[in-house]
């Protein structure tokens, strides 16, 4: 079975795209992987579908073999999966802003509320008022009231005998009475999911319309993840996750199953007992852990900048020579794209390096360069290799092709000449204006 093509251990490189085969072999071991890291079942098979489309057909960086590609490519989803939004705890709104914590009994509600509260006045210089509603655990109000005195933070005074939405109730009060910008509301848990905690969950939201309600759980879950993130989201409505424990020897694959699940993002990590082991949610951190194969993913890295490196010498090379048509441009375009504007190949060549910063500063941005990739994915091979050809009638099928007028094939055009003889005039070691590039 795992002699056979294909598989992580294989150390036959290819050129060429990924097959189904390939992608199914490392997927196996990417099952495993994220099954080990305790990511729930459902999750695996649903995100395993979903990055084994994107895989098949991908192309194969050289000098790693298809497994490993195949890992990067999952590892790079994983990331993406985890953190594509803004991460941030939102207290944009009328002060106070109340924030709600729930979740179950030992998942770190009570440190949280502590962590985020000494954050929000050290770092962001915020009156915080904390208040416990849990009633049900007798230490669990002088618990929050002692860190509270340790931080020097304010909680909302005990008061024996009232239901959790009352105290709610008189926590926003005391916070509009008292100025304060944020009130941060630590609920009761319980030790499994139950009715009674979700009932009471959503009365206090009724209650406090908190603008955020976070989910603290801890990062050691295992296929209850799913579940307890579910119940939450659709019983109570979650705004956020907070993963705590992040310190512990865990894989973490809980965060990948809530945030899969309820689609809520992932906004902090608890990274130890005390109350300055907050930290902002690292999805790639997290990614590496949950799959544990970091060693495949930095070689594939590297081999693609390796690789990238080498397609601008290339193009470089031609520049020199005086032999830069519209597929080199092509190339040289998406590299900026992925450079994110003007970089790499620029500083290969000869007396060009200072004019980088000039430039960059034009308005060069990615909506321009990918409009400039559409025009010449529209031309013909013999149009790239030879732009004289190029008259009214092809200009105007070009541009339609690229949904654009033909100004804007021309003005790539112009373009296109003005680099041709800069870089044969810098191959001749003239230098020369870049004056064309940054007019474009
Ligand atoms: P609650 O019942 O949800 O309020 O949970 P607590 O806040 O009382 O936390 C339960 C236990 O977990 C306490 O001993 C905390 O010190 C510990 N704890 C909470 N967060 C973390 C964390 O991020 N890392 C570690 N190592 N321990 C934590
Ligand atoms: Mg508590």
């Amino acid at each position: 079975l795992s002699e056979k093509l294909g598989g992580i251990l294989n150390r036959l490189t290819r050129r060429g795209s990924l097959t189904e085969a390939d992608v199914d072999a490392a997927m196996r071991e990417v099952r495993r992987a994220l099954l080990e890291a305790d990511v729930s079942l459902e999750v695996v098979k649903s995100f395993t579908d979903k990055v084994r489309e994107q895989a098949i057909g991908a192309t194969v960086v050289k000098s790693v073999t298809p497994g490993q590609m195949v890992v990067k490519i999952v590892h790079d989803e994983l990331v993406a999966t985890l953190g594509s939004d803004a991460q941030i705890i939102d207290l944009n709104a009328v002060p106070p802003v109340p924030i709600m914590m729930v979740g179950l009994q030992g998942s770190g509600k009570t440190t949280t509320t502590a962590k985020l509260a000494r954050r929000l006045t050290q770092r962001d210089k915020r009156r915080v008022l904390m208040a416990s509603l849990d009633v049900y655990r007798p230490a669990a109000m002088e618990q929050l009231a002692i860190l509270g005195r340790d931080l020097e933070i304010d909680t909302l005074p005990i008061v024996e005998g009232q239901q959790p939405a009352q105290i709610a109730r008189r926590a926003i009060e005391a916070a509009k009475l008292g100025g304060y910008d944020v009130v941060l509301l630590d609920t009761a848990g319980r030790t499994t999911l139950d009715d009674e905690m979700m009932a009471e969950a959503a009365e206090i939201k009724a209650v406090a319309s908190p603008h955020e309600v976070l989910l603290v759980a801890d990062s050691l879950t295992g296929q209850d993840a799913v579940n307890l993130a579910r119940a939450f989201d659709t019983q109570v409505g979650l705004t956020g996750i907070v993963l705590t424990r992040v310190d512990g020897d865990g894989r973490g694959g809980a965060a990948l199953s809530m945030r899969a699940v309820t689609g809520k993002p992932i906004k902090l990590m608890g990274t130890g007992e005390k109350t300055d082991a907050l930290e902002d949610f690292h999805p790639s951190r997290i990614a590496g852990r949950i799959l544990g194969m970091g060693d495949v993913v930095s070689l594939v890295e590297k081999a693609a900048s390796h690789l990238d490196a080498e397609k601008a010498a290339a193009v470089a090379e031609k520049m020199r020579k005086g032999q830069f048509d519209l597929s080199d441009m092509r190339e040289q375009l998406l590299q900026m794209t992925k450079m994110g504007g003007i970089g790499g190949l620029m500083g290969l060549m000869p007396g060009i390096a200072k004019m980088k910063s000039q430039i960059a500063a034009s308005r060069i941005d990615d909506k321009v360069l990918n409009r400039q990739i559409a025009i010449i994915d529209s031309m013909t091979r013999q149009e790239r290799k030879n732009p004289d050809i190029l008259k009214a009638s092809r200009k105007k099928r070009i541009a339609a092709g690229a949904g654009l007028k033909v100004e804007e094939v021309n003005k790539l055009l112009k373009m296109h000449r003005n680099m041709a003889d800069m870089m044969k005039a810098v191959g001749r070691g003239k230098g020369g204006p870049m004056a064309g590039l940054a007019q474009a």
